[in-house]
């Protein structure tokens, strides 16, 4: 069966000229002098192809593209824009408009033909959809209306877009992050409750961020959260969660929400990147909403998508810089910066600060004998004992290469030394083993505080350095404290 092409263009020669190179190639063409003209035809005639000149008065060829893609039935056809225009942007511009092809106007008559030929192919548009074309009736004077109702349609997406990838400015504030976010989702659209839950690696409490005008029961909150998890595929120890309140509704209606099975609409959406769960974005709805095929809800949410994914690779990138690679404990640079403000905060509140440092014993006597690989297992080791015996308060750095440092806040030497003491001990039972020899190794520590001698942090790492020196030279395997000059 002949194929029909619809051509648009303001000038009647080129028009003429490109209707009688189509027909020869046993199309049948019907054209059209502007493109609104040409808009009302589609849904005449239902081409199976358009070519369209880009330059012409009142509505241009990418405008026109848009108006053909936007409405269900007609974006199936497909559109080829033919005009003078050659440079990049052009065809950037015309690619984004949802043209199939941009083609030149100087092309030779028989390669446009084919390029015709292949379009049409690659893009066929069914008898169904020709039916559903031919039942719609455009006016022409609609047509500024529909266009303008696109064009202002993508100017809002563009706006939110626009506001949200502000937000990637505050990604080193979780707390800023998440006011602004609701700032920007509050103004557009309506909920009684929303949560925004960030998952982290070593997630031991949830901290879920809420946006409600609410005051909910604990029983309504848990069986929220509960449901959170269940849908995100979550194990959900839900006794383990935090929330933090946020609040930018600014009103008070006065609902009930009593019973979590009650509530009238509730939309979870839990956010992955290549399938590895990122969080989730939920909200609550007093009375049923529906936002499927709601287009600003789903640029909330892709925006929200995008958000989600530059947070992970913040803290990831955050976890690698201050990390040391090896024994997975902070390393020296984190101790540079922790020190400096531990100092400063045992200063303001005048509390009491211990440093440990702590060095193997002959370390470089165990790489000599089991080798290297052997030598980072002892070091990771020791690293984890440290981990499992210390409080999550207290801090652990790789501070050299077998060199370990805890910063102890609000503790004195004395009251540090036990726990030390004990980490001490704990260091001398562990057995490793290299080729079925077993060994055992030791170490030494210096404790200082800034009770002593310690005007400046400088001079508290300096006093725990001589308490280490002090235990290396009387013999090693032994905690000293340093006790002034
Ligand atoms: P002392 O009791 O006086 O502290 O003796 P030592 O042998 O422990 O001290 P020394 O400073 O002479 O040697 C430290 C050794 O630690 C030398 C170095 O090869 C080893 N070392 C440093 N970093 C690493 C590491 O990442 N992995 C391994 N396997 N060894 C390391
Ligand atoms: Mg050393
Ligand atoms: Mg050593």
């Amino acid at each position: 069966m002949k194929k029909t092409v619809l051509i648009i263009d303001d000038s009647k020669t080129q028009l003429e000229t490109l209707k009688i190179i189509l027909k020869r190639s046993g199309y049948n063409v019907v054209t059209a002098c502007n493109p609104q003209e040409g808009f009302c035809k589609i849904f005449e005639i239902a081409p199976d192809l358009i070519i369209s000149d880009i330059v012409m008065p009142d509505l241009n060829g990418y405008q026109f593209c848009k108006l053909v893609k936007s409405m269900c039935y007609s974006k199936e056809i497909p559109v080829i824009l033919l005009t003078v225009l050659d440079q990049k942007i052009d065809k950037f511009w015309s690619t984004k408009s949802g043209a199939n092809r941009f083609v030149p106007k100087t092309i030779p008559s028989d390669e446009l033909i084919k390029i015709c030929n292949n379009t049409i192919n690659e893009n066929p548009v069914n008898d169904a959809t020709k039916k559903q074309i031919l039942c719609k009736k455009i006016n022409i004077d609609e047509v500024p209306n529909i266009l303008n109702q696109i064009l202002d349609n993508t100017l809002i997406r563009s706006t939110i877009m626009n506001e949200f990838r502000l937000l990637s400015e505050n990604m080193n504030n979780e707390h800023e992050l998440l006011a602004n976010i609701y700032k920007i989702i509050s103004s557009i659209i309506d909920y009684d409750i929303a949560v925004i839950w960030f998952k982290e690696n070593d997630d031991e409490c949830k901290n879920f961020y809420f946006d409600t005008h609410l005051n909910l029961s604990s029983n309504f909150k848990e069986n929220l959260i509960k449901d959170i998890l269940n849908k995100s595929n979550c194990e959900s120890d839900v006794l383990n969660f935090k929330i933090t309140y946020n609040n930018s509704l600014f009103i008070n209606k006065n609902i009930e929400f009593n019973e979590y099975k009650n509530v009238g609409s509730k939309n979870i959406i839990p956010i992955y990147f290549e399938d590895n769960l990122l969080g989730c974005f939920a909200i609550f709805n007093n009375t049923y909403q529906n936002y499927e095929n709601n287009d600003i809800f789903d640029v909330i949410v892709s925006e929200l998508k995008l958000l989600f994914r530059i947070k992970k690779l913040y803290s990831q990138t955050k976890h690698l810089a201050i990390t040391d690679f090896l024994t997975e404990i902070y390393n020296r640079r984190q101790f540079d910066i922790t020190i400096e403000h531990e100092f400063a905060r045992a200063i303001r509140y005048l509390t009491p600060l211990t440093l440990c440092l702590i060095d193997i014993d002959h370390f470089k006597s165990v790489n000599d004998t089991y080798g290297h690989k052997i030598g980072d297992e002892v070091l990771r080791a020791i690293a984890l004992l440290i981990k499992k015996m210390f409080r999550k308060s207290d801090y652990i750095f790789r501070y050299g290469g077998e060199e370990f440092m805890l910063i102890l806040p609000e503790t004195n030497v004395n009251n540090a030394y036990t726990p030390i003491e004990r980490l001490r001990k704990e260091i001398e039972k562990l057995e490793f083993n290299s080729n079925n020899l077993k060994f055992n190794i030791t170490a030494s520590f210096g404790l200082a505080d800034n009770c002593v001698d310690a005007m400046t942090f400088e001079q508290l790492i300096k006093n725990t350095d001589i308490a280490l020196y002090k235990a290396k030279n009387s013999g090693r395997n032994k905690v000293i404290i340093y006790e002034g000059k």
